[in-house]
């Protein structure tokens, strides 16, 4: 008899969250209707100790806003990793801003700031800063960067809930970070995202932006200030995210249990790395990864036909952006490529049990 599946990710919901959205939902109308999503920043803005949160519907929206707060437009540059999932780079182009891919640094699979130093011109408006499957950009060295050249540094911190730089939670170091609560995320609402600040100034634009253009000084009913957007987060949404806040910490160790079951199954495997966790870092371990070293000869194909055997799930390594049909810039920058080819990301959803991670640690310690 065939095991059942492994599913790859699944939201943590428990009595809470279910009572929480009930309650929105009967009761969080009229003059309560903004109550969830209040509280639900506070307690995003006190976790991540930020002056400023907005909540949102999606991560790709909060960048959208972010970068269109910092002026970004036609005729820019945005610099960010080749290795990247779309969602980072397409509010980029929605603004009509050219993005500038570099190549990634072999230990921490995010942007290498050498090369994203070389890649500013008088043209580069942002550098966009991805915390990949929860490991961090080196942020000492791109805010020196930023700081030289007068160049905001943002961060996506998407996948990186529960990463800290020396201190700092990911998505609280740049000019503005980006957080999703999609349903393969540490934390969900369903869809969702949030945008934090601790500049004042790109808060209030923000703001005036995500309320279709209307500042809050406005008095005039139904006026709108210049043309915004609608990525407003639903009080129901909030709910949910109220409650995983409650539980943000049983989260995030929740994360940290399953990277440790696959770093141990897998100590004595040869030519095998994971995510790394520098000194003075820790990392939310959002999306444990596996990378086979070169001359173990273990390809992408075959780590996917052995999942697929095990009946287990799990996702390719994100392609280099540029090599992907929107950007079409030839086969990817070199590390990006050489990565993706020989990694996988593997199952770690919050509920997995012991016996699914030894699974899938027997998954891959019976490769070739
Ligand atoms: C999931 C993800 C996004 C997109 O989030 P949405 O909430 O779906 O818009 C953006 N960036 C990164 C790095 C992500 O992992």
């Amino acid at each position: 008899m065939t095991p059942p599946r492994i599913a790859y990710t699944k939201p943590s919901i428990t009595e809470l969250e279910v009572s929480y959205a009930t309650d929105a939902a009967r009761n969080g109308w009229g003059e309560r209707c903004y109550e969830y999503i209040t509280r639900f920043e506070d307690a995003f803005r006190t976790h991540l100790g930020v002056r400023h949160a907005i909540a949102t519907s999606s991560c790709t929206g909060a960048l959208h806003m972010g970068l269109a707060a910092l002026g970004v437009g036609p005729g820019d540059e945005v610099i960010l990793a080749d290795t990247n999932w779309i969602a980072s780079v397409a509010p980029v182009v929605h603004l009509g801003a050219d993005p500038v891919f570099v190549d990634i640094r072999p230990d921490s699979w995010c942007a290498d700031p050498a090369l994203v130093e070389a890649a500013i011109t008088p043209r580069t408006r942002a550098i966009l800063a991805v915390h990949l499957y929860g490991n961090l950009c080196d942020m000492d060295a791109l805010l020196a960067i930023g700081a030289r050249h007068g160049i905001p540094v943002v961060e996506d911190a998407a996948e990186a809930i529960g990463s800290v730089w020396r201190g700092r939670r990911a998505g609280s170091m740049g000019a503005f970070g980006a957080f999703s609560f999609h349903g393969t995320k540490t934390m969900t609402t369903g869809e969702g995202g949030m945008f934090v600040t601790n500049d004042d100034a790109l808060y209030e634009r923000v703001l005036t932006l995500s309320n279709h253009g209307r500042a809050r000084s406005q008095t005039k009913q139904f006026w709108p200030d210049m043309v915004g957007f609608k990525y407003k987060m639903s009080n129901i949404q909030a709910a949910i995210g109220c409650a995983q806040m409650e539980r943000i910490d049983e989260l995030i160790a929740g994360k940290r249990r399953i990277f440790t079951a696959y770093r141990e199954g897998l100590a004595d495997v040869a030519g095998v790395s994971m995510n790394p966790e520098p000194a003075g870092t820790q990392n939310g371990f959002w999306m444990p990864t596996v990378v086979f070293s070169r001359d173990r000869g273990v390809t992408r194909e075959m780590l996917q036909a052995a999942f697929a055997r095990g009946n287990a799930d799990a996702r390719v390594f994100f392609w280099p952006l540029s090599s992907t049909s929107p950007f079409d810039r030839g086969d990817g920058l070199p590390v990006a490529r050489d990565i993706a080819a020989r990694a996988i990301n593997l199952p770690a959803y919050h509920d997995i049990t012991d016996d699914e991670l030894q699974r899938v640690v027997s998954i891959l310690r019976d490769l070739p």
